[in-house]
C-alpha cells in the first residue's frame, strides 16, 4: 500500500525557514522525503540552515528573498523553478509580531506587520501558483494563528493579518481547487520560539497560558510537523480551504 504521507520526489519551499517554526517544519518535511528550499532574507543564513539539513543527510538549498518585495519574489520563484526544480509544496510561514496598545500603535509598524504577514502570503502564493497551475498540482499551506479567530490586547494588527490569512486561504482554495491545488492553513496555539520569547520569560503570562489552555503547557514546534506533513501530502487531497488548529485545545475552551 502506498504511504499516504510520503513526500519523496516532492520539493517544498518554506518562507522564513532559517529559524523558528519554519525551520522545524523544513526538517519535518525533509524527514518525510521532501527536498527543501530554505528561504530567509539573508542568503548566508539561508545557506547555513540548508547546510545543516544536508549534513543530516537531507536534500536542501538556501534561497534568499524578502516576501514583501514583489520583484524579488517573482525573480526568485522563476529562478527556483528553472534552476532547482518545480515547487510542489509552499509553506507561507514568514511572519512578524509587533506589540503596542491599539491607541498608540505606530503607523509604520502597522504597515510592517501587514506587509509581511498578509501581503507576503499573497505575493509568494501568486507566483508559485502560476507554476502549480501549469502542472495541475500543488499544496499551499499558510501559517495562521489563534489570532485568526481570537483577539488579544496589544497585537491588533497581527490579529488583523492572521484573520486575513484565514480568508486568503479560503479565497485561494476557491480559485485554485479546479487546478488540483489544495490551499490550507495551520493555526498554531502558543509555541516557544524567538517570536514568543518575551512571553515565555514572563511568568505571569505562562501561568495565564497554563490556565487558559486545556493541554496546560506551551506547544513544542515539533508538534506542528504532523499537521504540515498531512497538508503537504496526498493524505489531504480532498481537504481544501481548511484551517487546522494545533493549539492544545485552546480554541475549544472559554
Ligand atoms: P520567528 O520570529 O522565530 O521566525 C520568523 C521567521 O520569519 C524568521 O525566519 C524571519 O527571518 C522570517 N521573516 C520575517 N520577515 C520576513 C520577510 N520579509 N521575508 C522573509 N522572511 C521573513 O517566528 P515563529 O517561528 O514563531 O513564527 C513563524 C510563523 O508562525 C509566523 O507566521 C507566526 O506568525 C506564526 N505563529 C507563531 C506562533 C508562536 O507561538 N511562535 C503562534 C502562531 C503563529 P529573519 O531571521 O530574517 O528575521
Amino acid at each position: 500500500m502506498n504511504n499516504l504521507f510520503d513526500l519523496s520526489g516532492k520539493r517544498a519551499l518554506i518562507t522564513g525557514s532559517a529559524r523558528g517554526i519554519g525551520n522545524v517544519l523544513a526538517k519535518g518535511l525533509a524527514q518525510y522525503g521532501a527536498e527543501i528550499i530554505i528561504n530567509d532574507r539573508d542568503q548566508q543564513k539561508a545557506d547555513m540552515a540548508a547546510r545543516l539539513l544536508v549534513a543530516e543527510g537531507y536534500s536542501a538549498t538556501g534561497y534568499a528573498f524578502d516576501v514583501t518585495q514583489s520583484v524579488q519574489v517573482e525573480t526568485a520563484i522563476a529562478e527556483i523553478e528553472k534552476n532547482i526544480g518545480p515547487i510542489d509544496i509552499l509553506i507561507n510561514n514568514a511572519g512578524i509580531q509587533r506589540r503596542h496598545p491599539f491607541i498608540e500603535f505606530p503607523e509604520q509598524e502597522w504597515d510592517d506587520v501587514i506587509e509581511v504577514n498578509q501581503k507576503g502570503v499573497f505575493l509568494v502564493s501568486q507566483q508559485v501558483a502560476k507554476y502549480m497551475i501549469k502542472r495541475s498540482a500543488g499544496k499551499i499551506i499558510n501559517i495562521g494563528s489563534m489570532q485568526s479567530e481570537l483577539g488579544r490586547k496589544t497585537i491588533t494588527p497581527y490579529a488583523a493579518t492572521k484573520g486575513a490569512v484565514k480568508m486568503l486561504t479560503r479565497g485561494m482554495c476557491v480559485e485554485l481547487a479546479e487546478h488540483n491545488i489544495q490551499v490550507n492553513s495551520i493555526a498554531p496555539g502558543y509555541f516557544d520560539t524567538d517570536m514568543t520569547e518575551a512571553l515565555v520569560n514572563d511568568e505571569a503570562f505562562s501561568s495565564w497560558l497554563y490556565q487558559r489552555t486545556p493541554a496546560a503547557r506551551w506547544g513544542k514546534p515539533e508538534e506542528l510537523i504532523g499537521a504540515a506533513v498531512f497538508l503537504a501530502s496526498s493524505a489531504s487531497n480532498y481537504v481544501n480551504g481548511h484551517m487546522l488548529f494545533v493549539d492544545g485545545g485552546m480554541l475549544a475552551a472559554v
